[in-house]
């Protein structure tokens, strides 16, 4: 793509008003556009990052069994009083509204409820199970603070899978294969080495449950971390019963502000016996189906990831959820043949399927580099009148120091290059 065709620009200044540091960036970078408090847009960049985090989500569900469905916004009361959680009591976040003829509906926060019910009508034998089935939906939630960018937001998109089993073991062996998962998708998402399975209260569902915490200053939540370990234990269930248990030592750990970027959950035979979600055993006995719940905001991620690899010159992502496999930069200054020589190399690199973002901008080659730098992209290629005459094309890295900064890589060999790296 042409960053002259780009609709959106670079800004010097966040809005006054926006106070977490992802919503800051993505910003000014062009990312986002915010709406009001806890409401943003996703622009081109943003939305092909969104993209990318939600494909590497999908790959590593489906690898796991995953089927995909796409549920409604729109939620019946029904479903949600059989269960209890039709009430604001139940569910402090609802977004309540109502039809023409003045009947309620609800916008959903979770999806528990409507999956259940359907699934009432697929699951009858011990030959149906078990199945795991996910979707990314826009959930409504009608959060009370809003501070923390696109971490925390009123209308997002969730990726939430549920696993219906038969047995207990049933269940424990998928929910571990998910927690596995899990790893896989931080890894990808370039947050691995920050991010912890925490052991953490089970609310109203479970005893416990895990969630997935990325250290972070603007995180909302204080988790006790074992480094070695990968593990952490979350404050709420912190305490000498759950160390002994979980075979820690509290000298080992050491006390983090993080966020959760996931969550996986049993959920037993709650919302089974409330919808009826049975099935007959080979001897012909009912019993209820045991299920799970496994959530990630693929945007909360994308804010988490800013968090963690953003420096003081702006965005850095990896080379997997980037928004595109380059930067192309253009150092013209008025030089023609320069001009038709970045013109050739986005020509090529785009017929070869590699996507780049191409400054053919015609500006300052300082403001260029400082723009390159905010958004972000991990690998830069630079055209000048300096690589023309040496016979090929300058390769960087967004986070190289000057020192083992820049290489030059010939015209045929930079499409191998590009190719060789990870990513789309
Ligand atoms: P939190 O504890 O942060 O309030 P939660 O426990 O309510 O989140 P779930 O309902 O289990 O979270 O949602 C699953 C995932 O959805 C979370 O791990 C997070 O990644 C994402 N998520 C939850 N609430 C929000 C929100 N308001 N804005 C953006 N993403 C969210
Ligand atoms: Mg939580």
């Amino acid at each position: 793509m042409r960053q002259s065709h780009l609709f959106t620009k670079t800004r010097k200044d966040a809005p006054k008003d926006e106070v977490s540091k992802n919503a800051q960036l993505l910003i000014r970078a062009g990312y986002i556009h915010k709406e009001m408090a806890g409401v943003y847009s996703f622009l081109p960049l943003g939305l092909r990052v969104f993209n990318n985090i939600v494909n590497v989500i999908r790959e590593e569900m489906n690898a796991i069994g995953g089927q995909e469905i796409t549920l409604t916004a729109l939620q019946e009361p029904k479903v949600w009083e059989k269960s209890g959680r039709w009430s604001d009591d139940a569910i402090d976040v609802w977004f309540k509204t109502k039809l023409k003829n003045g009947s309620e509906l609800g916008l959903g926060t979770t999806h528990e409820e409507p999956l259940t019910a359907l699934m009432t009508e697929y699951i009858s034998s011990y030959k149906d199970l078990p199945r795991y089935v996910y979707q990314f939906q826009t959930k409504f939630r009608n959060e009370l603070r809003a501070k923390s960018g696109i971490m925390r937001v009123r209308e997002f998109v969730m990726k939430d899978l549920y696993s219906f089993s038969k047995t207990e073991k049933e269940f424990r062996d998928f929910y571990e294969k998910c927690a596995k998962a899990y790893v896989k998708v931080f890894a990808r998402a370039g947050i691995g080495d920050k991010t912890f399975r925490t052991f953490a209260s089970g609310g109203s569902f479970s005893k416990f449950s895990d969630e997935f915490q990325m250290i972070c200053d603007a995180g909302e939540d204080t988790i006790y971390v074992h480094k070695k370990k990968k593990i952490a234990v979350n404050k709420e269930v912190y305490n000498d019963k759950v160390l002994g248990e979980l075979g820690l030592d509290k000298a080992d750990l050491t006390e983090e502000k993080a966020i959760e970027v996931g969550n996986i959950f049993p959920l037993g035979t709650r919302f089974s016996d409330a919808l009826g979600l049975q099935y007959t055993e080979e001897d012909g006995t009912k019993k209820p189906v045991i299920m799970g719940s496994y959530g990630i905001g693929p945007g909360r991620l994308m804010g988490a990831i800013v968090d963690a690899n953003s420096d003081e010159k702006g965005l850095v992502w990896s080379e997997e959820i980037a928004p595109f496999r380059a930067h192309l930069v253009s150092i013209a200054s008025g030089n023609k043949d320069v001009e038709d020589e970045a013109d050739r190399y986005y020509d090529m690199l785009t017929d070869e399927g590699i996507e780049v973002l191409y400054d053919d901008r015609d500006v300052r080659a300082g403001e260029k580099f400082a723009d390159a730098d905010l958004i972000g992209i991990p690998t830069r290629l630079v055209v000048s009148e300096k690589t023309v005459s040496a016979g090929g094309i300058e390769v960087s890295s967004r986070t190289s120091s000057k020192k083992n900064g820049a290489s030059l890589v010939r015209e045929s060999e930079i499409v191998e290059y590009l190719k060789g790296k990870k990513g789309k």
